[in-house]
């Protein structure tokens, strides 16, 4: 090697995505991690300054996902100057969408100090006359995944409807048959712990106790078992282990789940397009159940007990049980301290939680019966209603106009926002139909060239405008809340005649009694409410 020649840190960057997993039948691993590995191990081979420091590979996650672990540590690392140069087999690998290449290539790794390389297409970032390419690549591969994504998502449906398992990881208790890809089969030892969770609650333990149990025995999680088994997770690897454990909402999940009467039941969740990986939940008509496509870990009369059981314990618990109705918000007048409810065998009572038996710690000594309380509340408040209807007549008027304002405001902001979305839609539709004329020939790569700038500034001004657009509303929005807050919480109730607990929360902060006084055989009761 030459004295002179720089020795650059490379990180290589391998990526395989939904569209890879769907497109390949198993003798066909072109695109694999391993290839993609290979090929750029000989590129670094070839290059006597280029020294492999790191190598960074997410699985089974798509180029416009927004989840990507291993990306994000890449990007990390040539933040923090421990990699001079990233190298992936294409551009589309490190990502399809345009604004991460703009973001990164074009600038971060700019002020960075970072070279691009990407092989197939060769994009360079050295070198500077590769920029124009480089964002038509970019292009040309967002338009390729929206494509590419409903054709993925319309054959995962059709899979589905066959019964096929599509999700790369099979639940707690299955794993993915070694033969066919899109089977289930039973997990000897994870589907006995199922089988000893369903058992567990039908013995009256609850969902806490459950995994209170199983992590007292020192049985893995769901996470932790799969990270065990040997896959890949990168959740698991960068967490303590301390804190992978079982909770309460991994044991409801199983108590739920059909799957284990050997149903499958996909599609439940969509993501909103192919760019934004924020997942919707599916109305539950959309859902595909296909019956008896697996082996059956819990049988149908268990698991039926369980979902009924599940119903009965989690109805609301009544006044007597720990929860009461003033919960949290009954305290003593005299001392501050919070009153302790108390039971005798025919009434319940509240009383200062500072008087210990030989000591006096607080003159407020009587204590306050429970249903008396109830009824003093329950007055207050309707009195407060009334009060504030006949309050409101008056400036009620005044408060619906404002806010009436405050709604037109945002209905015409609101109309601005889509004309300008309706602008770029075009301007974009128009672009792609210029990508088509220079494939065809009918305009040449200058003249394309000139009209991609032209349009990268136009969203850029059309994106400002919606920033600024989206911040007043934001504001008006805020101002329209405030001003018929109030009717909100009135408008919901005329005269009540009972308390709930629900009631007493939006009405009232605190409660404040007194001590009792023998003579006169009163005490003061202060209400804090939660508005004046
Ligand atoms: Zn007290």
């Amino acid at each position: 090697m030459n004295e002179s020649t720089k020795i650059l840190k490379v990180g290589i960057y391998e990526r395989l995505s939904d569209e890879d997993r769907f497109k390949l039948n198993k003798d066909d691993d072109s695109e694999s991690i391993k290839n993609q590995r290979n090929l750029l191990m000989a590129e670094i081979d070839k290059r006597p300054e280029f020294v492999l420091v790191d190598e960074y590979c997410d699985e089974d996650l798509s180029g416009a996902g927004t989840y990507r672990p291993e990306f994000e540590r890449l990007i990390r690392d040539c933040e923090n100057g421990k990699i001079d140069v990233v190298l992936c087999k294409s551009q589309s690998r490190f990502s399809r969408d345009m604004e991460v290449i703009e973001k990164f290539l074009h600038n971060k790794f700019i002020e960075w100090g970072v070279r691009f390389i990407s092989l197939a297409d060769n994009a360079d970032t050295a070198n500077a006359g590769n920029k124009k390419a480089r964002q038509i690549n970019g292009l040309v591969n967002e338009w390729y995944l929206e494509d590419v994504s409903n054709n993925i998502r319309s054959a995962f449906k059709a899979k589905m409807k066959q019964g096929e398992f599509i999700s790369p990881f099979a639940s707690f208790g299955y794993e993915i048959s070694k033969e066919d890809n899109n089977k289930l089969i039973v997990d000897p030892e994870a589907s006995v712990i199922v089988k000893d969770i369903f058992d567990l609650y039908l013995t009256g333990l609850g969902f806490t106790g459950i995994a209170k149990y199983l992590n007292s025995k020192n049985i893995p999680c769901p996470s932790l078992y799969k990270y065990l088994k040997g896959s890949k997770l990168n959740i698991i690897s960068n967490r303590p282990r301390e804190e992978i454990k079982w909770n309460t909402n991994a044991i409801k999940t199983i108590l739920k789940n059909e799957l284990y009467l050997g149903h499958l039941i996909q599609g439940k969740r969509t993501t909103v397009s192919y760019k934004n990986h924020k997942i919707k939940m599916k109305n539950q008509k959309e859902w595909i159940k296909i019956e008896n496509t697996h082996e059956a870990i819990i049988d149908e009369e268990t698991f039926n007990k369980v979902q009924i059981a599940m119903k009965e314990r989690t109805k609301p618990v009544k006044i007597n049980g720990i929860v009461h109705l003033f919960s949290g918000k009954v305290f003593c007048l005299e001392c501050k301290h919070y009153m302790r409810k108390k039971n005798s065998k025919k009434h319940e009572y509240l009383v200062c939680s500072n008087n210990r038996d030989g000591y006096d710690d607080c003159i407020n000594k009587s204590s306050m019966r429970y249903d008396i309380l109830e009824n003093l509340v329950l007055e207050a408040i309707n009195e407060k209603i009334k009060k504030y209807y006949n309050q409101s007549e008056l400036n009620n008027l005044d408060s619906k106009n404002k806010a009436n304002r405050f709604l037109e405001k945002i209905k015409s902001l609101e109309k601005q926002k889509e004309n300008i979305e309706k602008e770029i839609s075009k301007t974009r539709n128009y672009l792609k139909n210029l990508y088509e004329d220079k494939v065809n020939g009918i305009i040449t790569n200058e003249q394309f060239k000139d009209l991609i700038t032209d349009y990268n500034k136009n969203e850029d001004k059309y994106s400002n405008q919606i920033k600024s657009i989206n911040s007043e509303i934001a504001y008006y929005k805020m101002k329209e809340e405030t001003s018929k807050n109030n009717d909100k919480i009135f408008s919901k109730y005329q005269t009540l005649t009972e308390l709930n607990k629900f009631i007493v929360d939006e009405f009232v902060d605190k409660i404040y009694i007194g001590n009792l006084n023998k003579e006169t055989n009163t005490r003061d009761i202060q209400i804090k409410w939660n508005f004046e």
